[in-house]
């Protein structure tokens, strides 16, 4: 799985609207995305309040890749984030000739991991069933469409996709998926993102994760 967060919105963005609110313009001390001390005191005054849709200025645009289907589908129920998806209408065939198979499908994980002796048993196994399926959806490629070929397809079969949402989103997203009952391949998701969010706003996703109460 790869997470690639291209675009986001600038500290100072947001610190404005929030100042707008406070009639606090002139305090502004935020720049080139670096959160000054000023800002950071208030950022964390509005969070404490529990005013959140202050967050919503903070937009992300981020890649993903390498996630099963099984994965996309749960993902999709979170309604505020904006989607463009790899279409198996336009890309099945391509990604079936020019990729090994195998490299085509995400291998099931656990948390916490299984013993060796059930991933020989069993893990090898739901593999090796979704690589027969796709040699069968391969061996057919001439005579029917993607769309038809699609019907095959397995849960594990990896896709990719473009995602815009906002911070308050993203957090209520991570509370929800980062727990222990919750698919491995999402978990997964949820912590890698909040490194990668992490990175670009420390202060922010620190005050949140104080916030939810993460003990990440
Ligand atoms: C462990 C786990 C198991 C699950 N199992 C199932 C299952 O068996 N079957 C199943 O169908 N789903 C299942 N789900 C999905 C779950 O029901 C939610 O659809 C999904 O987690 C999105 O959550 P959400 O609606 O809170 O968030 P989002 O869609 O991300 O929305 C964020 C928030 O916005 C508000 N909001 C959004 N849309 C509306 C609206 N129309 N009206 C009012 N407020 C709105 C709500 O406050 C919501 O919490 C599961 C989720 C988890 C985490």
């Amino acid at each position: 799985m790869e997470i690639n967060i291209t675009h986001y919105t600038p500290y100072e963005t947001v610190m404005r609207a929030i100042r707008f609110s406070h009639a606090s313009l002139g305090r502004l001390d935020s720049k080139e995305n670096k959160l000054g001390p000023n800002d950071k005191k208030l950022l964390y005054l509005v969070i404490e309040q529990g005013h959140h849709s202050v967050l919503e200025h903070f937009v992300y645009t981020f890649e993903v890749e390498g996630v099963s289907r099984a994965f996309l589908q749960e993902f999709v129920r979170h309604r505020h984030i904006s989607l463009t998806v790899q279409s198996t209408r336009f890309a099945l065939k391509k990604l079936l000739k020019t990729n090994a198979l195998d490299d085509l499908l995400v291998v099931p994980c656990t948390d916490p991991e299984v013993p060796q002796r059930y991933f020989e048993l069993y893990y090898r196994n739901i593999t090796e069933q979704n690589l027969k399926q796709l040699e069968y959806i391969k061996s057919h490629i001439q005579e029917l469409p993607n769309d038809v070929l699609k019907y095959l397809l397995p849960e594990a079969f990896k896709t990719a996709f473009v995602a815009t949402t906002n911070a308050r989103e993203l957090g209520h997203l991570i509370e929800l998926r980062h727990k222990e009952n919750v698919l491995c391949e999402f978990r997964r998701f949820a912590i890698e993102l909040f490194e990668k969010l992490y990175e670009i706003h420390p202060e922010l996703w620190e005050m949140l994760r104080g916030w939810y109460k993460w003990d990440f």
